[in-house]
């Protein structure tokens, strides 16, 4: 086919880690501090190494480097046996001491591999090198002026380098979101907020230059950035332009890309070695302890649970892609059918979350709760449309489901005292429905099941109707 356009995508993805610390001083981590402290003014979390002055001196923190080897180790890495840190030199007002502290020439680990499953189809992503560096500070762009908060200078980074082996927008956001199934599996970085895992995405069409987009945050946005820039190089090689290397802007607001300058080569980076810091020596010892403390992660997961519950393919996956909800799923299939903990939070759960865009982190749902609801559903004292109306509401107040059953008055089957007098009643006031039933349309039939239904606000369940409905008829 002559008019198939081939893309190439490398992902760069820098992930904050929640050390407790920042990672050349002792100033406490923002990702850290931030969830137990609700209010960080600007600028309090700094010391003079932070910031940037003259004659401080960092000292790298042991903790990162663990946290960093954690992660490289789950991606199947190979971690260097001597690494350190180098100077990125680069003019801006996020970083007042004019370098960021990286890694360049020996990075912390290197030849990685993420398994994806697309569509089915198990395919291999290359991980080029995972190394450490610092966060610069943040800038906020007002109007006339910039504002620069030093809090985030120092947060320690890791930055996953992939091979150029993702092959389709949708391939990227699939190898994001597998990514941060494993940082979240390893609980190295704060999930539940997107800021913790920015991307830049390289990406050349039918092998021509290759343009960066730069700050992508979180997984969401990745698709739809490079499926915007995908289609303006087609577009732009359509109209007989050049695509050349350079930098853009992913803007999410209007959804486009926007030139931000012509690429810079690492050459202009200037690497220097960092002499302020030691050689790190990451001991066999400590990288087999490391590797022997990995907990179980998400491929793992989901072989075991297909074997152990007899689950299919498709319900292991959407139980494993978040941990709570995996953890959830084992703890219900002790105390109810497994069939019933596996379709509550493998489907009900997540679609009740998915529509409020959260995670089960975010929702500040108790799993005792949703444990409860699976209970009271199995022993039918709910049906499951009801049930169901239980959960959304038990997303949106907070509440577990006795107090939200109390609060909207929602009925348990066993305190309709007389379901047939209420089936009788819709009969008699139907009677056309009821007499085309019996002539056997059996659509009528389901009119009758949906008055029910209705007349119960859903607490009486379409089947318990239908067969109500078939006992008074006979
Ligand atoms: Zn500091
Ligand atoms: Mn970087």
């Amino acid at each position: 086919m002559s008019d198939e356009t081939t893309i190439m995508i490398g992902l760069e993805t820098h992930v904050q880690l929640n050390s407790n610390t920042k990672i050349f001083c002792g100033c406490p981590n923002p990702v850290v501090y931030q969830t137990k402290n609700k209010e960080l003014k600007p600028n309090t979390l700094v010391c003079p190494t932070c910031l940037g002055l003259p004659g401080s001196k960092p000292r790298t923190n042991k903790k990162v480097v663990e946290l960093a080897t954690k992660a490289s180790l789950a991606v199947n890495c190979k971690i260097a046996d001597r690494t350190f840190f180098s100077r990125k030199t680069y003019f801006y007002p996020d970083m007042s001491k004019n370098f960021q502290t990286t890694q360049y020439e020996i990075p912390l680990a290197e030849k990685g591999i993420v398994e994806l499953n697309i569509d089915g189809k198990k395919k291999t992503i290359r991980i080029r090198r995972i190394h450490m560096e610092e966060d610069p500070a943040k800038l906020i762009h007002e109007k006339d002026f910039t504002l620069v908060d030093y809090n985030r200078s120092g947060i320690p980074l890791i930055e996953i380098v992939t091979e150029p082996d993702l092959k389709t927008p949708k391939e990227a956001r699939l190898y994001l979101q597998k990514l941060a199934m494993i940082l979240e599996y390893l609980k190295v970085y704060d999930s539940t907020t997107e800021a913790a895992l920015k991307t830049d995405a390289n990406i050349s069409i039918n092998g021509g230059e290759r343009v960066e987009i730069k700050n992508i945050t979180g997984t969401k946005e990745i698709e739809r950035a490079l499926s915007y820039e995908f289609i303006r190089q087609k577009n732009a090689v359509k109209r007989g332009v050049k695509i050349t290397q350079e930098t853009r802007q992913w803007v999410p607001t209007t959804g486009i890309t926007k030139a931000l300058r012509k690429k810079e080569t690492e050459a202009d980076y200037g690497y220097i070695f960092e002499p302020d810091l030691t050689v790190i020596e990451v001991e066999k010892k400590t990288k087999e302890k490391i590797k022997k403390e990995l907990p179980e992660l998400p491929d793992e997961k989901e072989k075991r649970f297909i074997k152990q519950y007899k689950l299919t393919q498709k319900m292991a996956e959407s139980l494993v892609a978040e941990k709570d909800i995996a953890d959830l799923f084992e703890i219900a299939a002790k105390k109810a059918a497994t069939a019933n903990a596996a379709s509550w939070c493998g489907i009900v759960l997540k679609k009740t979350l998915n529509y409020n865009n959260l995670t089960f982190a975010q929702s500040e749902l108790k799993k005792d709760w949703i444990i409860e609801l699976i209970i009271s559903y199995e022993k039918k004292e709910y049906s499951d449309v009801v049930a169901e109306k239980i959960l959304r509401k038990m997303v949106d107040d907070k509440k577990d489901s006795n107090e939200i059953a109390k609060k909207y008055k929602f009925q348990k089957l066993g305190d309709l005292k007389d379901i047939s007098a209420i089936v009788k009643k819709v009969i008699s006031s139907n009677k056309k429905a009821t007499d085309d039933y019996k002539k056997g349309e059996e659509k009528s039939l389901n009119f009758l099941v949906g008055q029910v239904m209705r007349e119960t606000k859903g607490a009486v369940d379409a089947n318990t109707a239908r067969k109500k409905i078939l006992e008074i008829l006979r």
